[in-house]
């Protein structure tokens, strides 16, 4: 079924080098042909540095759930697959629905793509990062969203990461991809209905943390595997849902979705003026829609 050559003989496959062999594995997961993933990424895990092993061990927690072969259609586009250790009541499936048909209308999101929830083993290594329950990523035939299986029974935190993770499927599929990250992380914030009591209060008593636009979204990048980032990281979340819920308040969060859209409306003269003017994405669509720019907004909510 995969539309790329993965029929690659055992033989070839050992004599791939390991960058070789590391593009074909991100080719096939981004296709979610986990298999194939998996096994090159089990054959050369040893070869890579690092920062490619939190992508191995997230390959290998999704690989771990396509073994047990257990998926559902939930209708409405939306699909369920879990791993052998856990098993979803109907209320889990209903629940999944609920969410992504409620962050949907919220934003006004009329969904292109069919939406993919995998849950992932509680004995699997998976990326936590420490500070999020789950990931989205964009695959070939689905957005595919991962929360830990483990959250079943923690109906709160699984709809805050069910919600927070679609929010994201949202912004990639109107954005075409090209959200900052500071927007995503307010816009799934606001999404999840995060808990922003105290935040204002942080910022306001040492107020060269509240960041500009590029250095917020530069901090979500730092490394996850380093205690030491954590505070950073945690602040990055809180200055990012404390501006989403600003927008989402001033503005509405059907607007929110307007913006998202507005990535994507533009002519090529629009475009060539914003290469040319050096104006980011995020401006030119928040301009649009709110008549205010990024760092107008980020200017105008600081606490
Ligand atoms: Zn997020």
């Amino acid at each position: 079924m995969s539309e790329l050559d993965w029929d690659i003989e055992d033989e070839r496959i050992e004599n791939l080098g390991p960058e070789v062999a590391w593009r074909y594995a991100i080719r096939a997961y981004e296709a979610d042909d986990l298999n194939v993933a998996h096994s090159l990424a089990a054959r050369f895990g040893g070869a890579w540095g690092g920062s490619l092993l939190g992508y191995y061990r997230q390959i290998e927690a999704e690989w771990t759930t396509r073994q047990a072969n257990q998926s559902r259609d939930l209708g409405d586009g939306v699909s369920l697959e879990w791993p052998s250790d856990i098993s979803p009541r109907i209320a889990d499936g209903e629940r999944i629905v609920r969410i992504v048909r409620d962050v949907s209308d919220r934003f006004r999101w009329q969904r292109q793509r069919r939406v993919r929830v995998a849950w992932l083993s509680p004995n699997v290594d998976a990326p936590w990062f420490g500070l999020r329950a789950g990931y989205y990523m964009n695959k070939t035939p689905f957005h595919k969203i991962c929360v830990p299986g483990g959250l079943q029974s923690n109906e709160t935190e699984m709809e805050a990461a069910l919600a927070h993770e679609v929010a994201h499927a949202m912004i990639q599929e109107r954005t075409l991809g090209n959200a900052p990250i500071w927007l995503h992380e307010a816009v799934a914030q606001v999404a999840e209905h995060r808990n922003i009591n105290g935040v204002a209060r942080t910022f306001r008593s040492d107020p060269t943390l509240w960041l500009d636009p590029e250095e917020l979204s530069q901090a979500f990048g730092t490394d996850r595997r380093d205690a030491a980032n954590f505070p950073g990281i945690g602040r990055a979340y809180a200055q990012a849902a404390y501006i989403g819920r600003w927008l989402a308040e001033t503005h509405g969060e059907p607007a929110l979705g307007q913006v998202l859209d507005a990535f994507s409306d533009n002519s090529f003269v629009e475009n060539l003026r914003m290469r040319v003017t050096g104006q980011t994405a995020a401006d030119e669509a928040l301009r649009q829609v709110l008549k205010m720019g990024e760092r107008e907004i980020f200017e105008a909510c600081e606490p």
